[in-house]
């Protein structure tokens, strides 16, 4: 697990983000761990200058290459739901875009192996995650609707794209009793569903949480 030395890398005042913290809390995020590290990460890193000074609101915003860097509620409800189960080892990401999810999730879990389809983007995020002294993430060009079988099997999965169905790749890159995290649904409106599966079976408990609004998961690779 990581810690990021925030001193210095300010900009934004305490205050800022602490109404962000508060924010969260209003809309229902508990998970103390979780608020910790959202207040010590600096969102605006991982956005470009022009942008940055919205960094701290509660909104989604663009990247470029069409994609966007989640709205920090998101990111928090995600990160909470993947941790309900108890502490994780190994946890996947699949569309690293910024790598501020990757971030977030570097410092709760052991290890983190994120893959993007976009290459610039990836490059970017590893610059970022080198900045920033984070070690424990792997990341890779690769189309994740495959996963990513090398480093399976996976405590927990997370996805930050949506497709149509549940991708059934990632169902067998699960370990036993792991947690997906995925939006799934057409066009810009998602269900947010969360499968565990259910010791070393291959069945899975599925629960849907709330609507989400996530870019679409795209085959292929982009460079
Ligand atoms: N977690 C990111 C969210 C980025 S938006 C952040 O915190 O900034 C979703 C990302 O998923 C985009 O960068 C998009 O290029 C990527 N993506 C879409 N389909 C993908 C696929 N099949 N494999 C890997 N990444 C994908």
């Amino acid at each position: 697990m990581n810690s990021i030395e925030l001193a210095g890398v300010g900009m934004t005042s305490q205050r800022t983000r602490e109404r962000l913290i508060q924010r969260l809390i209003d809309q229902g995020i508990s998970t103390q761990a979780v608020l910790d590290v959202i207040r010590m990460t600096p969102r605006h890193i991982f956005l470009d200058e022009a942008l940055s000074h919205r960094a701290y609101e509660d909104t989604a915003l663009p990247i470029g290459y069409s994609q966007t860097l989640s709205q920090p509620y998101i990111v928090a409800r995600m990160t909470e739901i993947l941790l309900s189960g108890g502490p994780l080892k190994k946890v996947l990401e699949i569309g690293t875009g910024s790598g501020y999810q990757t971030t977030i999730l570097s410092q709760l879990v052991d290890e983190v192996c994120t893959v993007e389809r976009i290459e610039p983007l990836l490059k970017k995020a590893k610059d970022r995650f080198r900045k920033l002294g984070l070690d424990n993430i792997t990341a890779e060009l690769s189309d994740g609707s495959f996963g990513w079988g090398r480093h399976a099997p996976y405590d927990g999965i997370i996805t930050t794209a949506a497709p149509q169905a549940v991708p059934e790749e990632l169902l067998r890159q699960m370990a036993p009793n792991g947690i997906l995290v995925i939006p799934v649904g057409n066009g810009q409106s998602q269900d947010l569903r969360v499968l565990k599966r259910v010791g070393d079976s291959s069945e899975f408990d599925e629960e849907i949480v709330e609507k989400v609004k996530f870019v679409p998961l795209l085959g292929g690779l982009s460079r």
